[in-house]
């Protein structure tokens, strides 16, 4: 293994993020076979392998159904083995370019239950920790190795989550567990022409190191609106938005950047009749429907060439629309279930997958 340091370090990566840079890359994820689940193999006859010729190790998945064989390859593919640090190794580099001014934007997209908040925020326990916690130590420790070479950074993170098309502020003064608890503030959403975001009203604190974050952490994930469904009693009926922006000047170079991290963890894609929905969670999960079609929408709309990007159809896209072209980076985790009783789920999230990894973006359309 080759150790570079400092200005080689940073050309080296910088060299690996313009390959990075144009397209969304999918990495999908398998979780390993739970107490919970039902047979791998079961009476559907469903089961997963992964090949391993040359052309397709690591990167392809092979799913056989009722005898048939359906094979999907994205840009990486983790199996059950697949530990929290060997996911983070694969994405270490992207988190990295959002302290040279990148808009980076990693989601994970999967039926509820597949591993979705286990692969993002992880489980208490140094070898569990997710991407969130594993990408701020990293951009924490990064940025104190830079100033030696003169660079300064000031952070500042939020977080919100997207209920019903309504978003909240997880870190409002004064939040609680619950869903009845709503509020009244009107959180809009603005870009300025250089791609910049803010929410009106969102709360944003400024955070030095990873102590900060991680308290913030906890005070949103009590925030946060759980509830119950057949599927997982402790579903995420909303999505997740992490952001922390990032400021950084070099006293000895004059330059600056404007970075973003985004990470997202995406409520269910499941579809109504294997949710078992009634009433409010009819509702949501309606919502949560129409939000992951209208990400579907954009996504394929960018890849089509389309003049028209309807980026406005959900505050999810519209929130994100700076992360989904120009000079932004997006990588999208497609989180499986072994389980057999999941198996037509598991086929609609492999072949959306599928779509998103042949879409390339990057180049600046009319947006609307
Ligand atoms: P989702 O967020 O998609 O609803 P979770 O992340 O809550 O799903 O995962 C469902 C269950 O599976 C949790 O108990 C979680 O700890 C477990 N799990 C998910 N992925 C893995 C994994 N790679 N290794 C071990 N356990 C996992």
């Amino acid at each position: 293994c080759q150790i570079v340091e400092g200005d080689e370090l940073r050309k080296k990566l910088h060299n690996t993020i313009l390959e990075l840079k144009g397209n969304i890359r999918v990495f999908c994820r398998v979780r390993p076979l739970l107490q919970f689940d039902g047979d791998s193999n079961g009476p559907e006859g469903a089961s997963i392998s992964f090949p391993t010729s040359i052309e397709s190790a690591g990167r392809g998945i092979d799913l056989i159904n009722q005898g048939q064989k359906l094979s999907f390859s994205y840009d990486k593919v983790f199996d059950h083995h697949a530990s929290q640090e060997d996911v983070f190794v694969e994405i270490s580099q992207l988190v990295q370019s959002a302290l040279d001014g990148y808009k980076v934007c990693i989601f994970a997209y999967g039926q509820t239950g597949s591993g979705k908040t286990y692969t993002m925020m992880g489980k208490p326990g140094i070898d569990q920790k997710g991407i969130i916690p594993r990408s701020l130590e990293q951009i924490f420790k990064t940025s104190r190795f830079l100033e030696s070479q003169g660079w300064n950074y000031s952070m500042q993170a939020s977080m919100l989550e997207i209920y019903n098309e309504t978003i909240r502020d997880l870190l409002a003064p004064g939040r609680s567990n619950g869903f009845e608890m709503m509020s009244n503030k009107q959180y809009t959403i603005k870009h300025d022409p250089h791609g910049n975001t803010t929410v009106s009203e969102l709360t944003i604190i400024d955070v030095f190191g990873i102590a900060d974050v991680t308290s913030l952490l906890e005070k949103a994930s009590q925030s946060r609106s759980v509830g119950r469904t057949q599927m997982n009693e402790q579903s995420s009926r909303s999505h997740f938005v992490f952001t922390l922006k990032i400021s950084g000047s070099n006293k000895n170079t004059g330059q600056h950047v404007q970075g973003v991290l985004n990470l997202i963890d995406l409520a269910g894609s499941e579809r109504l009749a294997k949710s078992g929905s009634t009433g409010y969670r009819l509702k949501e999960t309606q919502s949560i429907n129409k939000s992951l079609s209208a990400l579907s929408d954009v996504i394929f709309a960018i890849a089509k060439g389309d003049d028209h990007v309807p980026f406005r159809n959900s505050k999810l896209t519209y929130l994100l629309q700076p992360c989904l072209g120009g000079d932004s980076k997006a990588l999208m985790f497609v989180n499986i279930s072994p389980d057999a009783s999941s198996v037509g789920e598991t086929i609609c999230s492999l072949r959306f997958a599928s779509r998103v990894n042949a879409c390339e973006i990057g180049i600046p359309r009319r947006q609307t």
